[in-house]
């Protein structure tokens, strides 16, 4: 894809701005994919069969082409607002890039968020075939197929997200940021509170299908709501954050 043509998709109003940074990632699934630009690029750039094989040399071709095409953008825009992009990462910067990211490795959430996803491998491990040859009977419109679909495409999202969220605190608290913007970590916080919530259902249904290890999917679940309840008092407005595209403003208070 040209400059001309990702400087006139990035001005077009049909996309919401940020859409992309408060969602799952799941394309597939997704409301708003017209709304995405995301979602467009990777139509336009990506479609057919070939192009979307990750082994395929063009891919990755393509992919190094936008990447190049953003960063001449980003020059162009730098220049323009009198950055210099070269001098932005000093060595004390990249020491507290360093230690930021170990700090985030061993906090707790982050650690617990990633204990879950080692859990969820673990359990499934020899199961899998099991399950997929189980009948597809629905509860509440749910077959266990798409129970284990959500499960695992949020298996290591949740610490990803739980990451970039610590994270995010931690800057905003170095920064003294002021209260009246919505956070970034919380926009974070939020995305990984939808994927333990429809987690949490998902091991629901596993857990009506399959009696004989009851046990330990409550377990999960057990685990999971816990981490629900400490990513809450983390970040306490994560709740009411408002993702555009995605969340609506009530004006009753809640969203
Ligand atoms: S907003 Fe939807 S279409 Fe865009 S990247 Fe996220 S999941 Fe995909």
């Amino acid at each position: 894809m040209n400059r001309d043509r990702l400087k006139k998709l990035a001005g077009d109003k049909r996309f919401i701005p940020g859409i992309y940074n408060y969602c799952d990632r799941w394309c597939e699934r997704c409301p708003q994919t017209s709304r995405c630009l995301n979602f467009s690029i990777s139509e336009e750039e990506f479609s057919g069969p070939e192009m979307r094989d990750i082994r395929n040399e063009a891919f990755w071709n393509k992919i190094s082409g936008i990447f190049g095409e953003t960063l001449e953008l980003l020059r162009e825009n730098a220049k323009k607002w009198g950055i210099e992009l070269e001098t932005l990462g000093s060595i004390g910067d990249i020491e507290d890039i360093k230690a930021k990211d170990v700090a985030v490795e061993n906090h707790l959430l982050c650690r617990a968020a990633k204990r879950y996803s080692e859990w969820v491998e673990d359990w499934f491990k020899g199961r899998e075939t099991l399950f997929f040859e189980m009948a597809a009977a629905a509860r509440e419109g749910v077959s266990i197929e798409e129970a284990i679909e959500v499960i695992r495409w949020y298996q290591y999202f949740i610490a990803a997200k739980a990451m970039r969220a610590i994270r995010g605190k931690m800057e905003e608290e170095e920064e003294e940021r002021a209260d009246e913007f919505p956070s970034d970590s919380d926009g974070s916080a939020k995305i990984a509170l939808i994927a333990i919530d429809r987690s949490i259902a998902a091991w629901a249904v596993i857990e009506h299908y399959i009696s004989d290890c009851n046990k330990e999917v409550m377990d999960v679940i057990t685990f999971l709501d816990g981490l629900r309840l400490a990513v809450e008092e983390t970040f306490p407005n994560a709740r009411s954050f408002i993702r555009p595209g995605f969340d609506r403003i009530d004006l009753n208070g809640s969203s």
